[in-house]
């Protein structure tokens, strides 16, 4: 009767594909510090990191230290063909970018567009800590 084996709580998430241009994110990511970058040239941040402004293409750009504060542009929620329901979905940080993630930490049925959200890490199958939101 008890047979039946408890859920995992949180999904597994797979190691991020790392490259040279993305490399500091990760790394200050292992220290629970969110990095964005900011072009020098047109002000504009931008999310996720790249070497060249992807709003003006200046190779000016550089890395700043974010909060990782914002709100819920839209998500969506996975009940079926998963061993642990769980949300995706955009949030748009206070500096501007928006950034596709997980919810965790939160109720599922309670998620809203325009809710506060904050960033932190967690961890993956053998790679570098991913940000994921949660309620503030
Ligand atoms: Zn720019």
């Amino acid at each position: 009767m008890s047979d039946v084996q408890e859920a995992p709580k949180t999904r597994r998430i797979p190691a991020p594909a790392t490259n040279t241009e993305s490399l500091p994110f990760w790394e200050a990511a292992k220290e629970g510090r969110f990095l964005i970058k900011r072009c020098g040239e047109c002000g504009k941040a931008h999310w996720y990191p790249r070497a060249l402004c992807p709003y003006c293409f200046s190779a000016d750009t550089r890395w700043e230290e974010s909060p990782g504060e914002g709100v819920i542009y839209t998500f969506s929620v996975m009940f079926r063909n998963t061993p642990v329901p769980y949300a995706i979905g955009y949030v748009n940080l206070d500096e501007g970018p928006a950034v596709l993630t997980n919810f965790v930490d939160c109720d599922l049925a309670t998620l809203e567009i325009g809710q506060r959200v904050k960033v932190r890490f967690q961890e993956t199958e053998g790679g570098p800590p991913v940000p994921v939101f949660a309620p503030v």
